[in-house]
């Protein structure tokens, strides 16, 4: 199963992502957690990625599209994978096609998580990221136990520079125009999902899994 997440940054794309991959046996393929990993290991990507992420705007296509086949390539996509932050623009989407279309492949579902902007802001200030193992919380819709602490490894978390609210502002304007197109475009390919993405975590899981199957 072919799976894309859409959705403004911070509408949960993320967090159902990993439900998705652990209920059907996928891969989560985030390319904000490869860059971020290339970022922390010192890489040429990530040196390059950086300048673009520091401002809230988009890594330029030709480094996300070669990066996104490599993946493809790993064992685990055998059988498919959920896509979290990929494609981002008409470009990376029409790349994704061309390269399903040569191995009579296409994109199964995707799934819009619909939040509206005034909810955005609220949402990234609160996030907090664990700097080991990549896991997100959020301060009171998704506590960890203990405060500052990652549940899953024991790392500290933080507020990654890019959700501060003056570079949201401008991811918000970015996501409007270059990646919002996107619902109409997979509209079109009638693998278009919609889902309220306001509704608490479980049950905005529960709406997707209606939509893919049991
Ligand atoms: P969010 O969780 O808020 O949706 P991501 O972690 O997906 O954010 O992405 C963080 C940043 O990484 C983006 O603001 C952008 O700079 C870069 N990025 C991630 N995926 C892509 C992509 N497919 N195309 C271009 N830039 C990307
Ligand atoms: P995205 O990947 O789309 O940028 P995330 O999954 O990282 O979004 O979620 C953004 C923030 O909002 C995180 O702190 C997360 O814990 C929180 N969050 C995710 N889904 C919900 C929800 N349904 N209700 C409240 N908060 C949520
Ligand atoms: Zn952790």
């Amino acid at each position: 199963m072919k799976i894309i997440m859409l959705g403004a940054p911070g509408a949960g794309k993320g967090t159902q992502a990993k439900k998705i991959a652990a209920k059907y046996g996928i891969p989560h393929i985030s390319t904000g957690d490869i860059f971020r990993a290339n970022i922390k290991n010192n890489t040429e990507l990530g040196q390059k990625a950086k300048t673009y992420m520091d401002k809230g705007e988009l890594v330029p296509d030709e480094l996300v599209v070669d990066l996104i086949m490599d993946r493809f390539k790993e064992a685990d996509c055998a059988n498919g994978y959920v896509l979290d932050g990929f494609p981002r623009t008409i470009p990376q989407a029409e790349a994704l096609d061309k390269a399903l279309k040569a191995q009579g492949e296409a994109v199964d579902f995707a799934i819009n998580v619909e939040v509206p902007d005034e909810n955005i802001i609220n949402r990234m200030s609160g996030r907090r990221a664990c700097v080991g193992c990549g896991a997100t919380y959020h301060i009171e819709f998704n506590p960890t136990k203990v405060e500052g602490v990652c549940d899953a490894c024991g790392e500290k978390l933080i507020l990654r520079d890019d959700d501060k609210p003056e570079t949201v502002k401008n991811r918000l304007s970015v996501y409007h125009e270059q990646t919002q197109p996107l619902i109409d475009y997979y509209a079109k390919a009638d693998v278009l999902a919609e889902v309220d993405g306001t509704q608490d975590m479980e049950k905005v899981f529960s709406d997707i899994v209606n939509v893919l199957g049991a």
